[in-house]
């Protein structure tokens, strides 16, 4: 089955993708071996938003249910996912890429503020743009801020990296002869509470019809693979 192609993508990263084997924070060599294969597909000629996931240093939702005060925890978890795009960042421009930092919580100081007209300018440039403190909003997710960039700046496709290879009708660690879907449409995704992302971000891509790409961005290779509409992987749609 051929894919459509894809100019202008949104690629999110959760949190964990960053840790690399470890089970906290950031792991340099996996910041580098992501960064090298975003900076490959800028070459390769794709327009390229990326948003960053915090879970890997901090989760509010998990911080709540410790007692924590939940706004509080999701600003800590939106601080996060700064401090992993001004890693994706750094290892971008390490290997020579253009890049820009926005942030949904303006900090002045350490990235620019989140201006989508801006944001627009830097991607006709050829700079790679890196959307930080997810929505700005407690009690949303990295995933809806990922939808929502994706339509603001008119991305023709999201595509989720993580750890697995695709949606599958059942949970494949539970469930021995679960299968990946090729292609699966957003209302089997949100009725069957399949696992792809938030109910607020699949309903969002869907309003604004953009698929969703959910692919393993663990393996090596595989974002210039899916980008191509090869390699294993599958597309959430209408
Ligand atoms: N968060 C938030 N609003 C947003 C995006 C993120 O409050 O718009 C907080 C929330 O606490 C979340 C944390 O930031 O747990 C890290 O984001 P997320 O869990 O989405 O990261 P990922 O799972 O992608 O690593």
């Amino acid at each position: 089955m051929t894919r459509p192609a894809f100019k202008r993508i949104l690629l999110k990263l959760s949190g964990e993708v960053l840790m690399g084997q470890g089970q906290f924070g950031i792991d340099p060599e996996t910041v580098d071996r992501i960064a090298g294969e975003i900076g490959a597909a800028r070459q390769a000629g794709f327009e390229l938003c990326v948003v960053v996931g915090g879970g890997n240093i901090f989760r509010g939702l998990a911080a709540a249910a410790k007692g924590f005060d939940r706004t509080s925890a999701d600003y800590m978890g939106m601080l996060a996912t700064v401090m992993n795009a001004l890693a994706v960042q750094n290892a971008l421009e390490r290997m020579g890429h253009d890049t820009r930092v926005q942030s949904a919580i303006p900090m002045a100081s350490v990235c620019e503020p989140y201006i989508r007209r801006r944001a627009e300018r830097h991607l006709e440039k050829g700079r790679i743009v890196i959307f930080a403190a997810g929505t700005g909003n407690p009690f949303f997710t990295t995933d809806t801020a990922a939808a929502l960039r994706a339509a603001e700046m008119n991305c023709d496709a999201l595509f989720k990296g993580t750890s697995v290879d695709g949606v599958y009708n059942a949970d494949p660690k539970k469930v021995a002869d679960a299968t990946r879907y090729e292609t699966v449409t957003f209302d089997r995704v949100l009725n069957d509470h399949l696992k792809v992302m938030d109910a607020s971000a699949i309903a969002l891509c869907r309003e604004n019809n953009i698929p969703i790409v959910v692919f393993n961005i663990r393996e090596t290779g595989n974002l210039a693979k899916v980008l191509a509409g090869e390699g294993t992987a599958t597309i959430v749609q209408a």
